[in-house]
């Protein structure tokens, strides 16, 4: 009888703590905040890397780029990584659905729970639609469209160099070295890219604006898109970024 009674007790308590463990796991979900998802938009030389590198550190979320994420299945032989490389070894471009595949399997992981910054993805409609859909609106995302002058950017990026031995870089007109061609740390030749002229540029800065635009009106039209102007500092162009986020995500 009386061990009939321990088994009772012992089955209340165990109900109960089972009862209160769902309850508690209910609650926190409701309670829970739902992730930031920050999509960073932006042509080249608008500084997107600086600023997702910034944001990353403040608000201690995953930098995710869909480039590094397709080169490192390819290298760790995945099953995603030996599809992707068939397409790749004929020189075509990796289908959208696949770089999905490795999209959501990389933000279901532990550290994206509070979120994630997604740079160069999406970069066309198709994929921001399929995007949207995957989400299904939750979480809903925060697109940063990092805007700057097409004059501007040709003029940061034709004055950009960077020293051939230690890879320091240098913007000749905002951050130049203290020696005309000589890098400040090490007294290396200070050299430019090759596809850093105006020519390249300006074709470069062709096809982002018509495939991106697209993109900033199917946001926009979602009331997604918040536009920062990137012609200042980086520490101001961040300040502006940091006040597109919700107060209680920007931590
Ligand atoms: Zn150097």
């Amino acid at each position: 009888m009386i061990s009939f009674i321990k088994k009772l007790f012992t089955g209340i308590l165990m109900f109960g703590s089972f009862f209160s463990a769902s309850l508690y796991s209910g609650e926190k979900a409701e309670n829970a905040p739902s992730p930031l998802v920050l999509i960073l938009l932006g042509p080249p030389g608008s500084g997107k890397g600086t600023q997702a590198a910034m944001l990353q550190e403040k608000l201690h979320l995953p930098h995710i780029s869909t480039g590094d994420l397709l080169r490192d299945h390819v290298r760790r032989d995945t099953d995603l990584g030996k599809e992707a490389k068939t397409y790749m070894d004929k020189g075509q471009l990796v289908p959208d659905g696949l770089i999905f595949d490795m999209l959501f399997e990389r933000v279901s992981q532990k550290d994206c729970a509070t979120g994630y910054i997604l740079d160069g993805f999406p970069r066309t409609l198709p994929q921001a639609e399929a995007l949207q859909n995957r989400l299904k609106g939750k979480p809903t995302p925060i697109v940063i469209n990092l805007d700057l002058s097409d004059a501007k950017i040709i003029e940061r990026l034709t004055n950009r160099v960077s020293c051939e031995k230690c890879g320091t870089p240098y913007q000749l007109i905002y951050s130049p070295p203290k020696t005309k061609g000589k890098c400040d740390k090490c007294d290396g030749n200070l050299i430019q890219r090759s596809d850093d002229t105006e020519a390249v540029i300006t074709k470069r800065l062709k096809v982002y604006h018509e495939q991106t635009a697209p993109l900033i009106a199917f946001y926009s039209k979602q009331k997604l898109l918040h536009t920062v102007n990137c012609d200042t500092q980086k520490e101001k162009v961040f300040s502006q970024v940091i006040a597109q986020i919700p107060p209680a995500k920007n931590g």
